[in-house]
């Protein structure tokens, strides 16, 4: 089974991040780099799916230079091959045209499967896998806990509120990753001596047949804010706990408004 992991590197969430001079993208001096942990369950089950079905995992991102950073990480893991999609005239696309561009690269690869993290730590989306899905014309399935293939055919599992949900769908298809899915493996000592050997190819734009126009952003970024200081809190003195309680339904109803 041929499957390809979508992967992004996105500043970890310890880094400290601060909006840039602009006020439109995030200032990357001095920020940490990461595997999206979302993708590190969607590389770890690439590879459990390999170890049972054979075949090949190969790990296609799209972003700078440094994401080659993430995929020698998942290459380390166990993954056979990588793919970076670099390209300047990509660097603000937004995430339609991020999924237009994964897509046409995927196109060129045999693939039996895909799979992509639900969203991206930092950017949010929530939207490539299916987006991508979509624009190979195969069927998508989201935030998947638990997932087998047998035949031509996968079964993932859902949660939704009160339960859970079993979908069936014929190969190929993307899913996206829910916490809870796997327990992401660490890269062993051989696995990242490995890793440095294996091929990590590069492809721009052209390379897939692609313009700057084709994935010209639909969306744009005007401004980022990060969220206001948390004010101090408020301490509600009184002679009793119903006395207080009053207060406190006082001020919840008139003050807050929100009963
Ligand atoms: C300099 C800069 C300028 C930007 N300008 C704009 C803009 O003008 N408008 C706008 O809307 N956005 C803009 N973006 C956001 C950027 O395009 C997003 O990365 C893109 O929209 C994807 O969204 P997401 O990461 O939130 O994806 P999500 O949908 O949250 O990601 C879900 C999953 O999709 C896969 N995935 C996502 N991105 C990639 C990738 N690059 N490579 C491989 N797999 C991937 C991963 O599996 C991930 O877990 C900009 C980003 C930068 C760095």
């Amino acid at each position: 089974m041929d499957i390809i992991v979508l992967l992004k590197q996105v500043p970890a969430t310890e880094t400290n991040v601060s909006i840039a001079l602009d006020g439109k993208r995030i200032n990357t001096d001095g920020v940490k780099w990461v595997m999206n942990p979302y993708d590190e369950f969607a590389v770890e089950e690439a590879l459990q799916m390999k170890q049972k079905h054979g075949g090949t995992v190969t790990i296609l991102s799209m972003g700078t230079e440094k994401s080659v950073e993430a995929i020698r990480t998942a290459l380390a893991m166990g993954a056979d091959t990588g793919i970076l999609i670099h390209d300047p005239a990509a660097a603000d696309c937004d995430g339609l045209g991020t999924a237009r561009t994964l897509a046409a690269a995927v196109k060129t690869l045999p693939c039996d499967l895909i799979i992509a993290g639900q969203r991206a730590m930092d950017d949010d989306n929530y939207l490539v896998g299916a987006a991508v899905a979509e624009f190979l014309g195969i069927p998508h399935i989201s935030m998947v806990i638990e997932a087998s293939v047998e035949g031509g055919t996968i079964r993932c599992r859902r949660t939704v509120e009160g339960g859970t949900v079993v979908f069936e769908a014929p190969l190929p298809v993307l899913f996206t990753t829910q916490r809870g899915l796997n327990e992401p493996r660490y890269a062993s000592l051989p696995g990242i001596m490995k890793a440095k050997k294996k091929q990590i190819e590069t492809k721009t734009l052209a390379d897939l047949g692609l313009t700057p126009a084709d994935i010209a952003p639909a969306v744009r970024i005007l401004s980022m804010r990060t969220p206001p200081e948390r004010t101090g809190g408020q301490i509600i003195d009184g002679a009793s706990a119903a006395e207080k309680a009053e207060k406190l339904v006082n001020l919840l109803q008139e003050a807050a408004r929100v009963i």
